[in-house]
């Protein structure tokens, strides 16, 4: 299976905030930010980060996080603390967050910290510095709009993909959290530019109860194609039948898409003896598929996500990381042994679904083409050579947020779909004094997706959108 013969090695960066493993989302729950200062000393430890450009990265500013989320959301999570929230009440209702989305202390510090990180890494695979970049930090791939949702605040993942979008004409997202990726679907729900691709649990009201085996579906002349694909499993599903789904899947999307970007966000919570999850990969099964897809030699942005039983996530990454860099550290690392004896699935499953995926993809456009135009600035400019020493790091005045103007201008490419904005809207007329729904949520984050790159969208239409979402927050 591995590519003994290559001696090239990508060019890797790695990014890691010294900070970031101390914060503490409160005792009792599940996610530890302290996985991620574990895996970094593992990443040490076996010497990995010689292999890569190691920063530390840039921290994303309220604006940064703006490019997706709504000003009042971001403004609350700036805001709110332990000690302020009893003032709070009504925003903590409004934007989820209080139980499985605690307020901790440096709240907004650990978003910002994960956020640049991610954002970061979108900006050199821009500007071709590296060709993987790698955020184990990232992949809050929950984070809507409007509100933060499954531990997730601000979803770095939506805002690296609008950054990679200035270069890139067609990106895939890849997700084999246990979870599917509710946030960053729903974000680029009506457009072709980007292709979501999850694999996860789903039945029996698992969180988030979205990612059914959808049909992709054409709505009307002018609507933008859905693609977004979904590949629900079950419980206890083992690496070779997630192999046998994962490879000719991706492998026919890729084909077929052929993205000029792969974001692949890792969750860690599809490996067995998950506190939270029930499937039961190994770690050398998780790790497969992040090899499978760095074998395409498309540039890739790796990100974490979940991951609840913490030595495991960190070994998990730490074995990632290698396959990343080309070496071998597997006979050293502790990755087998540990996991419950495994379920195959029903090869009769397993090809029902395999069917329909493919069934699906022949509905969609080969690869859709864009037309070039102006794009915003970058988010971030470099001002001097990046740096590759582990001990003193990227430093981050290395980096101004917003262009000074000193990068020229990239290229935008635009999708030539015509979205449908004035259907969705009409309906919105007619539901304006109601309650807005969660799903018409989904769909306006969509919306404000499209309106950063589609300067189509008309005044009136934008008039409305804000009429709606200040009804959401009202
Ligand atoms: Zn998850």
């Amino acid at each position: 299976q591995k590519d003994l013969h290559s001696t090239m090695t990508n060019r890797t960066s790695y990014f890691y905030d010294p900070d970031v493993g101390n914060f503490h989302y409160g005792t009792g729950h599940p996610m530890k930010p302290h996985r991620l200062s574990l895996t970094h000393s593992l990443v040490l430890h076996y010497g990995l980060y010689k292999k890569m450009m190691v920063f530390k990265p840039y921290k994303a500013s309220q604006h940064d996080m703006c490019r997706f989320h709504s000003e009042d959301y971001i403004d609350f999570l700036q805001k709110v603390s332990p000690n302020n929230m009893q003032g709070f009440t009504k925003s903590l209702n409004t934007f989820n967050v209080g139980d499985d989305c605690p307020v901790f202390p440096g709240l907004f510090e650990f978003c910002s910290r994960y956020t640049g990180a991610s954002l970061q890494g979108a900006t050199q695979l821009n500007h071709k510095i590296c060709d993987i970049a790698i955020n184990w930090a990232g992949g809050l791939h929950h984070a809507k709009k409007f509100e933060a949702s499954g531990f997730c605040y601000v979803n770095d993942i939506v805002i690296s993909i609008l950054e990679l979008l200035k270069y890139h004409p067609r990106v895939l997202y890849i997700d084999i959290d246990i979870h599917h990726g509710d946030g960053v679907q729903e974000a680029f729900y009506l457009t072709d530019r980007v292709m979501t691709v999850s694999f996860h649990k789903y039945g029996n009201y698992f969180f988030p109860g979205t990612g059914k085996l959808n049909r992709i579906f054409i709505v009307g002349a002018e609507s933008g194609r859905y693609y977004c694909l979904n590949v629900p499993l079950r419980d206890g599903i083992d690496d070779q039948s997630y192999r046998q789904l994962f490879q000719p899947v991706i492998k026919q999307v890729v084909d077929f898409y052929q993205p000029t970007c792969i974001v692949l966000q890792c969750g860690a919570d599809s490996l067995g003896c998950d506190r939270l999850g029930c499937f039961n990969l190994s770690i050398r099964g998780h790790g497969e598929c992040v090899e499978f897809v760095k074998s395409f030699k498309i540039p890739l942005l790796v990100l974490g996500g979940g991951g609840y039983t913490v030595r495991n996530v960190a070994r998990c990454w730490t074995f990632e990381t290698s396959l990343l860099v080309d070496e071998s550290i597997s006979d050293e690392l502790p990755y087998s042994g540990e996991f419950p004896s495994t379920v195959c699935l029903p090869a009769q499953y397993l090809e029902q679904i395999r069917q329909t995926v493919f069934e699906n993809l022949k509905m969609l456009n080969h690869a859709p083409s864009v037309q070039i135009h102006d794009v915003p600035s970058d988010m971030l400019s470099y001002e001097r050579n990046d740096e590759a020493d582990p001990e003193e790091r990227g430093p981050e005045e290395n980096y101004t947020s917003e262009s000074s103007g000193a990068f020229p201008r990239s290229v935008l490419y635009e999708s030539t779909e015509v979205f449908t904005h004035h259907v969705i809207t009409a309906d919105y007329k007619e539901k304006k004094k109601t309650k807005i729904s969660r799903k018409d949520k989904g769909l306006l984050s969509s919306l404000f997706t499209l309106t950063i790159f589609h300067q189509s969208v008309s005044t009136q239409t934008l008039r409305l959108l804000h009429h709606h979402t200040s009804a959401v927050q009202t």
